[in-house]
């Protein structure tokens, strides 16, 4: 349903503009029918719109009724955001692009069919539709997480001087990113940041820095989340690269502790696994000023929110993050596992499961979801 009512504002002041000479008081009456009967049309319009789940777009200046009328219409109501969801759902369900991830070979085996998606308000509301209980690994949705661990352990100026919060343009693996920024990872989404993230978490040994990601995890969605041991036992024997990576930062002398356990440490975050439930509570906490709306648990520091997200808007989907940006206004962030996390602040996390890649690494019916209920809704941050 795609129903568009042009709002009569427009013809107003055009109108008003051709009124001249003797002809004045009587186009005012006609004009004053004409206008009568476009309100009209205009409530009929606005009544119409209200079964439509299209945001209605003001064009020109409203009176302070017609505002009032394009506020409710555009409200975040239950049955708005259901009838979003179910038309995401149907719409993108049989879409069969991209394909999972295979440099990490128990990935290539996951169900491509999976298809979840759920939204959480920061009130605590879940919107879900699809197989949102079936879990993938987090995969690199995790480098959030551990990102927030030590921008809170370590604050903003750590997080940005000592990993960065540049975007590389370069893909989420890349030794040549790293050399040509002079050995900086450029921001903490990047397999080298990630890996340096953890190194930089402050723990006596590999137990304990493992103990404290996994449980800030946990913190962030509001439960104990499973680990999955066939991805983890793939990935540590194919992740040679990520070894070499951490090697490279430790040469240039900014690692936190051992590079090989550190890169042991970030393979098991990443082996984590979710549902795009699991990842609508975690985007809920950020949506909710760093508090879980479910367990009310204040996670993170409110102040530094913004920070995390602003990494995540400008390198949260990797080489295209440009793009989805433009596309939606929002921070987020991709896993090859096929998880995909969107935040809307102060509004809603949105998580969406599906396996299925594109060539950057994001999931294709992830990003297709997202963006349609963000659109739908009218909820683009920088649209606000
Ligand atoms: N564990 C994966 C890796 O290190 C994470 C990458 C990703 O999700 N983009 O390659």
């Amino acid at each position: 349903m795609n129903l568009k009512c042009e709002s009569t504002d427009t013809v107003y002041p055009k109108g008003i503009n051709k009124i001249k000479g003797e002809k004045m008081q009587k186009d005012i009456q006609k004009f004053s029918l004409i206008k009568r009967g476009m309100l009209t049309l205009s409530i009929a319009c606005t009544s119409l719109i209200l079964l439509s789940t299209t945001p209605v777009q003001a064009k020109g200046p409203l009176t302070t009724e017609a505002k009032a009328e394009v506020s409710a219409t555009n409200a975040l109501t239950e049955e708005r955001i259901n009838a979003v969801l179910k038309e995401a759902y149907e719409k993108f369900k049989d879409n069969q692009d991209g394909k999972n991830a295979d440099y990490i070979k128990a990935l290539e085996v996951v169900d491509s069919k999976i298809f979840g998606i759920t939204l959480m308000t920061p009130d605590g509301k879940v919107y879900e539709i699809g197989d949102t209980n079936e879990v993938v690994s987090i995969q690199s949705i995790s480098k959030v997480f551990t990102a927030a661990k030590v921008i809170q352990e370590k604050g903003e100026t750590f997080l940005q001087e000592k990993i960065g919060v540049n975007a590389t343009g370069l893909a989420f693996n890349s030794i040549i990113a790293l050399e040509q920024h002079g050995g900086s990872a450029s921001n903490p989404f990047v397999n080298a940041g990630a890996i340096q993230s953890t190194s930089w978490v402050e723990a006596k040994d590999s137990k304990e820095r493992w103990a404290k990601i996994s449980g800030y995890m946990d913190d962030f969605a509001g439960k104990k989340l499973g680990f999955n041991d066939v991805v983890y036992d793939s990935e540590v024997n194919d992740n040679k690269r990520n070894q070499a990576i951490s090697k490279i930062l430790d040469a240039y002398g900014r690692m936190g502790s051992d590079p090989l356990e550190a890169t042991t440490v970030y393979t098991k975050q990443c082996s984590v696994n979710i549902s795009s439930h699991d990842l609508a509570v975690m985007g809920a906490t950020f949506a909710n000023d760093g508090v879980n709306p479910v367990t009310g648990k204040k996670v993170l520091d409110k102040k530094y929110v913004p920070k995390i997200l602003a990494v995540m808007a400008t390198a949260g989907l990797y080489d295209n993050a440009g793009d989805w940006l433009y596309l939606t206004g929002t921070p987020a962030k991709s896993g090859v596992g096929g998880g995909i996390l969107a935040i809307v602040p102060g509004k809603m996390g949105i998580g969406v499961v599906s396996p299925p890649l594109d060539k950057f690494g994001n999931s294709v019916r992830g990003q297709q979801a997202a963006a349609y209920i963000i659109e739908k809704l009218g909820i683009n941050p920088l649209a606000q």
